[in-house]
């Protein structure tokens, strides 16, 4: 993505287009998948623009409010952050760990019913999809159960 493109998303979402979050956000549309601050100060360090762990927390934070950012939601640990146009859920292998996207089946906000009997305004629900991807399934794990597995 190019930087002016950059500028005119954080400009649209009524954020000022500072450096920092430039870099962040360019490197999240550019590298695409789910990072973690800590992946964020180390490829930003590699790429040759380090930005320090408090600066990239401010910038995910400004970025995530602003809807530019999703936070994934793939249960405790580390928070992942991704840009993603399209809400969606994620899968997580209980083997190796890795967070795939997962389509919402509703696509619209929130993707459950609210239980009857609860007095709550519900606007989002996010699923976490767990079971064994399909490395992890081909390999040393032919005792788990199989995670079902859905072809449309
Ligand atoms: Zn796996
Ligand atoms: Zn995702």
């Amino acid at each position: 993505m190019q930087t002016d493109e950059l500028h005119t998303r954080l400009r649209e979402s009524g954020l000022r287009a500072t450096r920092q979050r430039s870099a962040v956000f360019g490197l999240l549309r550019d590298a695409g998948g789910h990072h973690s601050v800590d992946d964020l100060v180390g490829l930003l360090a590699e790429s040759g623009d380090p930005l320090s762990r408090m600066t990239v927390y401010n910038v995910v934070s400004d970025l995530t409010g602003a809807g530019l950012l999703m936070q994934a939601d793939v249960g405790p640990g580390r928070a992942l952050y991704e840009a993603s146009e399209t809400w969606h859920h994620h899968f997580v292998c209980r083997s190796c760990g890795i967070v795939i996207d997962v389509p919402c089946a509703r696509s619209t906000k929130p993707c459950l019913e609210t239980p009857p009997g609860l007095d709550l305004s519900v606007d989002e629900a996010q699923v976490i999809y767990r079971g064994l991807c399909p490395a992890c399934r081909a390999g040393a794990h032919p005792l788990e159960e199989r995670s079902s597995e859905r072809h449309t």
